[in-house]
């Protein structure tokens, strides 16, 4: 009977666009298990934890985290934040999150075609950025892919190790959720990520970001999140191995992300993750950064996000979302690139649970996220396998056997060489201004010393 009423109530939603009755529809129907519900929250959460970790570009790269917590309370706190498409409107992260989901549920017959469409998507949303601060890594890497031409390769990026790929990944998560479809997720995300941030630190980004979120719709403990990743960075190093394209420097450059995780994982092993203040831990997110600015990196944006999933689940069961947004999107760093990861998976986890209505009801956006969410979930359910592979995490990497549609002449697919200008700047600013650090030198060798 609740079925069928969320079912009537869902349908009315859908005709009359009332907000109060989608949210009702999204969030209770079935229940937390249902993981189309789940996977239409996560995207939902992810568009607000950039909207609000954004602010409209105030909060993204303010330095200090109390600052944007005093802030945050003049306004009447959490509760209050209203993100819509006129105040908080979301970020580049949010338009090329929704340019991947765009691409991975559009029909093709091969991974060449996918990453075409991946490519062709992505040039097509710098077209929205406007107000949106995009990074210049993206929009000058995006210029650089010609889908039409079947060229989605771009070379290999010493300073490539920015966010920009990760930001954007949660939907690779999504549509590759199972297990079984883990290698299917390491190479899209190592794929989709290279197109704009051929660097190790890069990739596994976007990579991470996706197992993350196929771990969340897995209902993984979130505490083994950490191992699980660790014992997938060797399959993930196997598989650009195989490709052959730019190994030599991918190998030259990959001690960085795999060292900070397992640093990182180490650490956390006894952890308590209780409370702590703004500043100690705007403390943490500078101390895992590449140059200071915590989040900004491949490694730290779902490292940071991933702290906070943490300190979110040790909390109280009512205080989730508000612990998940202290930490995630209020600190003193790239603030909105971990909040669509940390708001994404949450969704994933908890679905609407605990959000108040005022966060998420107006969010620009919003119709098209959950209907994206929808229907990567109707995707994964219609994907075959098309390959049998050992799926144990634990099993021996050099036992896996790549993905056998992956073409073996990725290497012979035409590139563009990229200008100097592009690659040689020791920061780069964002359209808006806010600066990212991606590295200081101009060979490989010493990008991350
Ligand atoms: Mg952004």
């Amino acid at each position: 009977m609740g079925n069928v009423i969320n079912y009537i109530l869902a349908f009315f939603s859908n005709q009359t666009g009332n907000v109060a009755q989608r949210e009702v529809a999204v969030s209770k129907e079935p229940g937390l298990n249902n993981v189309r519900t789940r996977m239409q929250a996560c995207m939902i959460l992810s568009g607000v934890g950039d909207a609000i970790g954004y602010n409209d570009g105030k909060w993204e790269f303010c330095p200090s985290g109390r600052r944007i917590q005093e802030e945050l309370q003049s306004f009447g706190g959490l509760t209050k934040l209203k993100p819509n498409k006129q105040c908080m409107i979301v970020s580049d992260d949010t338009v090329m999150h929704m340019a991947t989901a765009d691409a991975l549920l559009a029909s093709y017959n091969d991974v060449d075609k996918q990453y075409c469409e991946l490519a062709r998507e992505y040039r097509k949303c710098m077209g929205d950025m406007r107000g949106r601060s995009p990074g210049l890594t993206c929009m000058a890497m995006t210029k650089q892919l010609y889908p039409d031409s079947g060229r989605y390769v771009t070379p290999f990026n010493p300073r490539g190790g920015g966010c920009g790929a990760a930001m954007r990944a949660v939907p690779i998560g999504l549509l590759y959720h199972r297990p079984d479809e883990r290698n299917n997720l390491v190479r899209v995300g190592i794929e989709s990520g290279r197109m704009t941030h051929n660097h190790p630190t890069g990739f596994l980004g976007s990579m991470t970001v996706a197992l993350f979120v196929s771990y969340a719709i897995q209902g993984k403990d979130v505490r083994e999140w950490g191992e699980g990743l660790l014992r997938t960075l060797p399959i993930a190093k196997q598989y650009c191995e195989e490709q052959k394209r730019d190994w030599e420097l991918i190998k030259e450059n990959w001690s960085y992300f795999e060292e900070s995780w397992k640093k990182y994982v180490n650490e956390i092993i006894s952890a308590d993750f209780g409370d702590i203040s703004a500043d100690e831990f705007d403390k943490f997110v500078r101390s895992v950064s590449f140059m200071g600015t915590g989040g900004a990196s491949g490694h730290d944006a779902p490292m940071i996000a991933y702290d906070a999933i943490l300190r979110c689940y040790h909390g109280p069961e009512d205080s989730r979302w508000e612990r998940l947004c202290r930490y995630g999107m209020f600190h003193g760093g790239d603030s909105d690139s971990t909040g669509i990861i940390a708001g994404a998976c949450y969704g994933a986890m908890y679905g609407l649970e605990g959000v108040p209505l005022n966060n998420h009801t107006q969010l620009e956006y919003r119709d098209r996220l959950e209907r994206l969410g929808g229907r990567l979930y109707d995707k994964s359910e219609s994907i075959k396998m098309t390959v049998s592979l050992e799926c144990d995490e634990t099993a021996d990497p050099v036992k896996t056997k790549p993905h056998q549609d992956i073409p073996l002449n990725n290497d012979e697919v035409i590139t563009k060489e990229v200008s100097a200008d592009v690659i040689g700047k020791e920061h780069e600013t964002t359209v808006d201004g806010a600066t990212e650090n991606f590295g200081t030198s101009n060979t490989s060798d010493s990008y991350y010393q």
